[in-house]
């Protein structure tokens, strides 16, 4: 490869810095997590292995939108799932997944609505994820979840997998990281307000805020 671009420092600056901070915060622990960004000839995705608050720019791994490694380190076994995001949806060019621990423990309930888990609880919700669908649950290591993600990624940028956690597609990495964590701080208000008369916000209100946002 040759000298790496402006634009290829900054995407691996902001990857860096973007994972350190939701680790630190709390929304991966372990080496669990990872965030992708769309660059000329593939993706930068974080390494396998390595925990977000530990990563440098150098590990990042470099992936072929055919899911081949190019270069730097072993990239996330979830790689596969960023593509699928990126296949589905032309306009994103940033994913972030988290186990984090409210969504997850969203994705493990019996009762929802799978094509639309969380009520519209907060506009911040509404504006910055819109709809959390969630799909059937694979195993780790099963690609079967890239083809089943790329489906529904068509209309949704957020994804829940069932028994696991969320991933969510944004137009760029800060926005994407926003996301996902705004579907784990309205799924800790989901279980919060259990058993609670809830008032989540109503159809005219979310038109509202999807009109202003258009
Ligand atoms: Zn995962």
């Amino acid at each position: 490869m040759g000298p790496r671009s402006v634009t290829d420092v900054d995407s691996r600056n902001e990857l860096v810095r973007l994972a350190r901070s939701l680790h630190q915060r709390g929304f991966t622990r372990g080496t669990s997590g990872n965030l992708s960004v769309r660059v000329a000839g593939g993706m930068l995705v974080t390494p396998t292995n390595v925990s977000l608050g530990e990563l440098r720019t150098d590990d990042l791994a470099m992936v072929s939108d055919a899911g081949e490694h190019l270069s730097g380190g072993r990239p996330s076994k979830e790689a596969f799932l960023h593509l699928a995001m990126y296949r589905a949806r032309p306009q994103d060019h940033a994913a972030a997944h988290v186990h984090s621990t409210y969504a997850t423990a969203l994705s493990c309930l019996d009762d929802v609505d799978d094509d639309d888990v969380l009520p519209p609880l907060t506009a911040y919700f509404v504006m910055r994820v819109g709809r959390l669908v969630r799909l059937p649950y694979f195993a780790p290591g099963d690609h079967g979840l890239g083809e089943t993600a790329e489906r529904a990624a068509v209309s949704s940028r957020a994804l829940l997998l069932a028994n696991h956690g969320p991933i969510v597609s944004a137009p760029s990495l800060a926005q994407a990281v926003d996301a996902v964590e705004e579907v784990e701080e309205t799924a800790r208000l989901f279980f919060l307000l259990q058993g609670h008369a809830i008032r989540p916000l109503q159809p005219a209100q979310i038109a509202h805020l999807c009109a202003g946002r258009a």
